[in-house]
């Protein structure tokens, strides 16, 4: 296996696609996958998947195709997903119990650990994933104490930075930042933003003002 420590982010994130892919294959009972079919499935060339696989030494023998649960196992120690990983979600409106009741994390060895709020009349209600909403002031390095934590910012634009320095407060450090505030996060953190709406306008933009038959 390769230094990986570098690992550009968007190689990790056509790793990450394999391994959706490799996920719904195994729960879909497929035995054999060709780099072909995966590629087709994240809609990456076969040539990019061959050449990912090959530099970090995933996969069995070339042209047998590859067994999914293995493929998946060995993606998953190049991605860290080996090993479980806690999910703190700040901000505990309509996003935030959406993300704790997702039951699609555990395939990825994540799991809500945690949901904070800030407001009284939130704090202690009993939200899907069986988790009971916490004060956000509850949050302490104790929260999270193996530090392999991983925040969501689900909080107001206008209080993303603060939540966020909370985080950072308690040693989390890796954030993905559903606001669409930009985020001033201290040297060694990392927080990536995932926005849905963005891509609603894209789509938009290819409206062609089309009269579909069921118009
Ligand atoms: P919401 O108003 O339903 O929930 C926000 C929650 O944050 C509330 O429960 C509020 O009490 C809590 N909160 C406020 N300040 C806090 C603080 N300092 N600490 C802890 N909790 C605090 O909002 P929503 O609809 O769930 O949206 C949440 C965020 O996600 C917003 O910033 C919104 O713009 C963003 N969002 C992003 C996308 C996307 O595509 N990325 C889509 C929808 C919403």
């Amino acid at each position: 296996m390769p230094e990986t420590d570098r690992v550009p982010i968007p190689t990790l994130l056509r790793l990450a696609c394999y391994y959706r892919a490799l996920v719904e294959q195994e729960q879909r009972g497929a035995r054999r996958l060709s780099s072909s079919e995966i590629a087709q499935l994240c809609g990456i060339s076969a040539t990019q998947v061959r050449k990912d696989f090959s530099f970090f030494g995933l996969g069995g023998k070339p042209g047998v195709g590859y067994d999914p649960a293995q493929l998946r196992g060995q993606i998953a120690r190049v991605l860290k997903l080996d090993r479980p990983h806690q999910i703190v979600i700040v901000g505990a409106g309509r996003l935030g119990q959406a993300l704790a009741a997702y039951g699609g994390f555990g395939a990825y060895n994540l799991q809500v650990s945690g949901v904070f709020d800030s407001d009284p009349a939130k704090i202690g209600k009993r939200i899907g994933g069986g988790l009971t909403i916490q004060d956000v002031k509850k949050l302490t390095p104790k929260t999270c104490p193996g530090k392999r934590c991983i925040g969501a910012l689900t909080v107001p634009a206008d209080q993303a930075q603060r939540a966020a320095d909370t985080l950072f407060s308690v040693g989390i450090y890796r954030i993905l930042n559903f606001t669409p505030a930009p985020i001033e996060a201290p040297a060694g953190a990392i927080v990536r933003t995932a926005a849905f709406t963005p891509e609603f306008a894209v789509l938009a933009f290819f409206d062609k003002e089309t009269h579909y038959e069921h118009d």
